[in-house]
């Protein structure tokens, strides 16, 4: 297929009609090229992009260092299974571990499996008896089975029962419930640090703490589930260390490998023996693409120094946005943590994305009255300005429409 088509985004859709299957909300456009914080459809038009890859894109599109390690490598060994040793995942796992809490990585390709291997360690990790998991009303963990019945949002679950035993939910950031749900068969505590897609909900300080101590307290596995928040995206590498909390484990997928399919979860050298040979999986887990993929992202998040590019650009998009708060009715609240940045809205933020979309600027609405903005670490300020002067302008003008 030449990239360069001059197929119409039209003409693109028209496959999609006959033969994909329409399980996705698609926008009309059809995108062929990106490059840094932009992206391009098939009439050429240029869009600045504040939600590139739904957050996988935390290095912008196609990032130079990860072109090249992939190139490199796709011209060298493609795939081999796991009964084999290559050194492109031996090495990721020790870029992961040293960024980390210093313990060890099971690779595989998508958040969701990611939380299932989690799912998995804890039940195999605790004492037989002990198999619940209490995770967080407003959270989100995939779309497999296990990681769907751990999100604890009744849209995700309709139709679909009955789903796995086992799971119990308290409110987000309500360390009481938790305590009350604790019984002697729970086997571990799963939360994301902030939640996103539950609207960039971000936790009242003494919670994820107190967690820690529940779980200390009751012989628990803690897991954050650190695939939105993960490899940079508060400016700190991973967000438990941004709250400076530390699990037991982690999981990573969305922007791990700078945009190709990739993930792992991360856990103690005490604790990963208990993920025994043959109990777990994944066929593609840790290829050498994805690992190189992997290392190159978080080699070129040292080398430009963007975690403390993450910080300042949070600051621009704190201020600018901020400002937008107090200057219009229909913005709430404002909540950012690093490059993780919600508008809490008091109207429907699907038109906005729209408007926002026609004006060339991409960004997503989560939960019906969020804003989301997951940008890149690669913006320069005008750009991190020119959007959010660009979101404010389309924001007041329909604030004058009402
Ligand atoms: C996106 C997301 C997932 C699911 O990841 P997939 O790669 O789509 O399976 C899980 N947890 C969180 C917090 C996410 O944001």
């Amino acid at each position: 297929m030449d990239t360069t088509t001059s197929t119409s985004s039209e003409q693109i859709i028209e496959q999609f009609q006959q033969y994909v299957i329409p399980n996705y909300g698609r926008y009309p456009v059809a995108l062929v090229r990106g490059e840094g914080p932009f992206v391009w459809d098939a009439e050429g038009n240029r869009y600045l992009d504040f939600f590139p890859g739904w957050g996988c894109n935390l290095l912008g599109h196609c990032p130079p260092a990860v072109v090249e390690a992939v190139q490199d490598q796709v011209a060298k060994l493609i795939h081999v299974p796991n009964t084999w040793y290559t050194e492109a995942q031996g090495l990721w796992a020790k870029a992961l571990s040293e960024r980390s809490f210093g313990g060890q990585a099971f690779f595989c390709n998508s958040g969701t499996e990611a939380n299932e291997a989690a799912i998995k360690l804890a039940r195999l990790h605790t004492p037989a008896k002990q198999y619940k998991i209490i995770t967080f009303s407003g959270g989100f963990h995939g779309r497999t089975l296990g990681s769907t019945t751990a999100t604890a949002q009744p849209k995700y679950h309709e139709g679909l029962g009955p789903l796995m035993a086992g799971f119990a939910y308290a409110p987000f950031g309500d360390l009481a419930a938790v305590e009350a749900l604790i019984d002697d068969e729970t086997a571990a505590i799963m939360v994301e640090p902030i939640q996103g897609e539950g609207g960039v909900v971000i936790p009242p300080a003494d919670f994820l703490p107190g967690l820690r101590k529940l779980a200390d307290d009751h012989g628990l596995l803690l897991i954050f589930d650190e695939v939105q928040t993960g490899c940079g995206r508060t400016g700190e590498w991973f967000a438990y260390q941004y709250f400076n909390v530390q699990p037991d484990v982690i999981t990573l997928a969305k922007s791990v490998c700078g945009g190709i399919a990739g993930a792992a979860m991360l856990t103690t050298a005490e604790i990963a023996p208990s993920l025994r040979p043959g109990m777990h999986a994944a066929t593609f887990g840790g290829n050498p693409v994805a690992a190189r993929a992997g290392i190159a992202t978080l080699e070129t998040i040292d080398r430009e120094n963007l975690l403390e590019r993450a910080k300042e650009l949070s600051r621009i998009f704190q201020e600018r946005l901020g400002q937008l708060a107090g200057e219009s009715d229909i913005v709430e609240e404002v909540r950012v943590a690093g490059l993780m940045i919600g508008l809490q809205l008091s109207v429907e933020g699907g038109p906005i994305v729209k408007a926002c979309m026609e004006r060339r600027l991409l960004i997503n609405c989560t939960q019906g009255t969020v804003l989301r903005l997951l940008p890149p670490m690669i913006l320069s300020d005008e750009q991190a300005i020119e959007g959010c002067d660009l979101l404010a302008d389309v924001i007041k003008n329909h604030n004058h429409a009402e």
